[in-house]
């Protein structure tokens, strides 16, 4: 695949898995082991349709937006307030699904007037999944950057809801992945490199030293040699990369990674999107199901916007340095 078609493919792989998940969402692992999600449906949790996108698609739709026309952390900032309050780029005009810290972190931009630099939390308690799920779009866009530019690019736009080091390791280590997945088709070689570079960074800063022990399972490679019982899938971040890792490891293709996601259970659309990122760049879509792709809501809309997102990426006609 060229780099284009693993952009593109990674961001609705995103999507569909999102979508996968929303009606299954809470559900436990040992009650989807009875009741496997097999395809998609619609209804369920949430009681919309199928294809029915949620939060994390949303502001994944309304980064790419934002980023198509240059890298603004103000204008991001204001275009994830158009999501929340406005209801923009939801997938049937209601906004559902959104975390908490996300909405105490876009009511001060939109409210107080806060910039979005300073508007996520710093807080040990506020370590949910509410940034990884979103960061995809931009580990694409600065995917061309150095090393140190990248994660301080790829920590500034997490730190727009979630800012504690423990939130801006786990948007770094998965957007290092997809980084390394760009350019190597061996999916080991480049977990080995994404780790290896994440340890070059962190280790450089006490902050993030300190925290680095929360993603041992992922650093010491242990997670390849775990079963499906040990993976939890919680709103937890940490939980949420661990699981999507272990899906997009454990599995060969994209659709077999998405539903091995859903039925790991409880946060289920976001470990369906998280995971959905990876196996996209990897393995492309044409294992997809045609009416997966075709229930999406507002599909041709994405397909205009990604398309757009992907050709300024490629052709580069807006700098990630901007
Ligand atoms: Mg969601």
């Amino acid at each position: 695949m060229d780099t284009g078609k693993k952009i593109y493919s990674s961001i609705i792989a995103a999507i569909i898995g999102d979508s996968l998940g929303v009606p299954a969402e809470f559900n436990s692992q040992q009650e989807l082991s009875l009741c496997a999600v097999k395809n998609m449906f619609g209804y369920g949790r949430y009681d919309h349709p199928q294809g029915t996108w949620s939060d994390d698609s949303a502001m994944i739709l309304c980064t790419i937006e934002s980023l198509c026309s240059g890298y603004d952390i103000e204008k991001l900032g204001h275009t994830f307030c158009k999501w929340l309050f406005d209801a923009h780029w939801t997938a049937t005009g209601v906004v559902f699904d959104a975390g908490i810290a996300t909405v105490v972190a876009l009511d001060q931009i939109r409210t107080e007037g806060k910039s979005a630099r300073e508007s996520g939390s710093k807080l040990e308690q506020d370590n949910g999944n509410g940034s990884l799920m979103r960061i995809l779009p931009a580990a694409l866009f600065f995917h061309q950057l150095q090393l140190d530019d990248f994660l301080e690019r790829i920590h500034e736009v997490s730190s727009i809801t979630h800012a504690h080091p423990r939130a801006l390791i786990g948007c770094g280590l998965y957007s290092l992945l997809i980084r390394e997945l760009l350019k190597n088709n061996d999916k080991i070689a480049a977990l080995h490199r994404a780790v290896a570079l994440a340890l070059e960074y962190y280790n450089k800063y006490p902050e993030f030293k300190k925290e680095l022990c929360q993603y041992i399972r992922i650093l010491s490679f242990e997670l390849l040699t775990l079963e499906e019982q040990e993976i939890r899938s919680s709103g937890y971040i940490v939980d949420t990369l661990e699981a999507a890792f272990w899906c997009f490891l454990k599995n060969e293709s994209t659709s077999t990674t998405l539903l091995s996601a859903v039925n790991l259970g409880l946060d289920t659309d976001t470990t369906g999107t998280v995971a959905g990122g990876l196996a996209g760049v990897q393995y492309g879509l044409d294992d997809i199901p045609e009416n997966w792709l075709n229930s999406l809501a507002r599909k041709e809309e994405i397909d205009q916007l990604v398309n757009q997102f992907t050709s300024t990426i490629i052709n580069g006609t807006t700098s990630p340095e901007t």
